[in-house]
């Protein structure tokens, strides 16, 4: 059979990390299944029946979202409400085959959970074991039903579950799952408004929508019994389910966009400047793994190596503290997203800060022509340090611009310290100037004038290349010293070095 999985998310928040990751487990899937069925398809619904709470602004941050990692739908996107009038047949069909019953309990008794809740207080009065079955209206008379009706009393519609028996099924991460009847309530399918409910909609569209596997979230366990009745009731095989650990906070509480914020949301990180592959990366390792040591992993390798028996039945955590800048985020997310970024093949890193450059009004016409080898020497040279792609327009300013910020605790360590460096440093200038008027300003050259001039001054190589790495770049690190002076060029780095600008601030 051809596998045919939906990512399926409710349009009432940005998309949410742990949605980020049930959408990428569901696309490798396609795309493993993919490699020896050309017709596997990842497909995309919105579950926006939830009127009260979807928005347009969602639905689109969700599809912004999407579209950064890269996970395009092979299909058309289906839209829930879409079909509404379809679920409405449906429960009515369930209706005339005695499948499911009218409930004419008033609009204004208490909600669904509360009549749970009642239910159940009811049945412990009672000294009776939990009676699931005892709405007033599950039995009452077909033409008595019919006749109400008619007359225009308003009704809900709703599932009748068997006295005895169990739903079960096995699940792909957590093996065989079992609930007895008497747990679950006679399901509301359709509201008296005829708005139909969320269990009844998914199962509708999952079938319309010929889905093999389902994949999502193990909050969804408990919904996953009631769909396997409303499958039962119509007749049709439920497809194979797979629910994945929940992310949870570093307390190992709820991850929530309400408690927590930005941090949860996927387009965060796309403005934060992480890369997608190396989030998605991150992302697949989030409650999954090939059981190797092995934690780079491209596209390909993912969906070559993914498979739901890797998936693990602990819950996952998504580190970070809120308190310090440093550990906004999950160090691994930061980790790998700095890895990429060290290690990508350059070319396919050169789009990726320019847009950056770009937005920050660094960005030159000339890199991509005459400096050009340049620009690419320069990327390659500062990317071993930075961690997110907004540092090649931050910490790497100074490569870009003359306009750069000078960092104080820079200042304070490596220029306050050494006031002689006020005068040293337009002195190596003046040097520079003298050197290099016909030898090429290369590293080999540089280190021998730079070592020179330290002796002469009876201090140590450190004190002046320190000095001169927050003159030339504004900051404490970087790469090597004499790397900077070549790519920078005699030019900048002599008119750098006779800069004042630093020392008065
Ligand atoms: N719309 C549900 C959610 O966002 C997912 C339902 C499903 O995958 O079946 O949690």
């Amino acid at each position: 059979m051809t596998t045919r999985v939906r990512f399926a998310p409710s349009p009432t928040g940005y998309l949410h990390i742990g949605s980020a990751r049930t959408a990428l487990f569901n696309y490798l899937f396609a795309r493993h299944a993919g490699l020896t069925d050309p017709d596997s398809k990842f497909l995309l619904r919105i579950e926006d029946t939830d009127l009260a709470r979807s928005t347009e602004e969602s639905t689109r941050s969700i599809l912004d979202g999407l579209e950064w990692l890269g996970f395009a739908p092979d299909e058309e996107i289906v839209f829930q409400s879409d079909n509404a009038e379809k679920h409405r047949e449906t429960a009515r069909k369930l209706l005339t085959e005695g499948k499911a019953y009218r409930d004419f309990t008033p609009k204004e008794a208490p909600s669904d959970a509360n009549i749970k809740d009642a239910i159940k207080e009811r049945a412990r009065e009672q000294g009776a074991d939990k009676n699931m079955r005892d709405n007033p209206f599950r039995d009452l008379p077909r033409d008595e039903s019919d006749a109400r009706a008619a007359a225009g009393e308003p009704f809900a519609i709703r599932l009748r579950v068997a006295e005895s028996g169990k739903t079960s099924f096995e699940d792909q991460v957590y093996g065989l799952q079992e609930r007895d009847y008497s747990e679950i309530e006679d399901l509301v399918l359709l509201r008296s408004d005829g708005h139909p409910l969320y269990n009844l909609a998914v199962v509708c569209d999952d079938i319309e929508m010929a889905i093999t596997h389902v994949i999502r979230g193990q909050d969804h366990l408990t919904n996953t019994h009631k769909q396997i009745l409303i499958y039962e009731a119509l007749g049709v095989t439920p497809p194979v389910f797979a629910h994945l650990p929940l992310i949870m906070a570093p307390n190992k509480g709820k991850l929530s966009k309400r408690k927590h914020g930005e941090v949860v949301s996927m387009t965060t990180y796309r403005d934060a400047g992480f890369l997608a592959e190396a989030f998605r990366n991150y992302l697949a390792l989030l409650g999954w793994s090939a059981g190797e040591e092995q934690e780079i992993y491209s596209l390909d390798e993912l969906v070559a190596k993914f498979s739901l028996s890797g998936i693990h039945r602990s819950n996952a955590i998504f580190n970070f503290s809120p308190d310090d800048p440093r550990k906004w985020t999950d160090d691994k997310a930061q980790w790998m997203n700095a890895e990429y970024i060290r290690t990508m093949p350059l070319d396919e890193l050169l789009p990726h800060v320019k847009a950056e450059l770009k937005a920050a009004k660094l960005w030159r016409e000339e890199y991509e022509e005459d400096d050009r080898a340049w620009y690419e020497r320069t990327v390659d040279l500062i990317r071993a340090r930075f961690f997110t792609l907004k540092d090649f327009s931050s910490q790497g300013r100074a490569y870009f611009s003359e306009d750069y910020d000078f960092d104080s605790a820079a200042i304070e360590k490596n220029l306050s310290k050494f006031p002689d460096l006020r005068v040293w440093l337009p002195e190596l200038a003046e040097r520079f100037e003298a050197e290099f008027g016909d030898k090429p300003f290369n590293e080999t050259n540089i280190e021998l004038v730079v070592r020179a001039f330290t002796e002469e001054k009876g201090t140590k190589l450190g004190v002046i290349m320190n000095g001169a790495r927050t003159l030339l770049t504004g900051v404490a690190v970087g790469p090597s010293m004499l790397s900077v002076f070549e790519t920078l060029g005699l030019e900048r780095s002599i008119i750098r070095l006779r800069s004042q600008l630093a020392w008065s601030q």
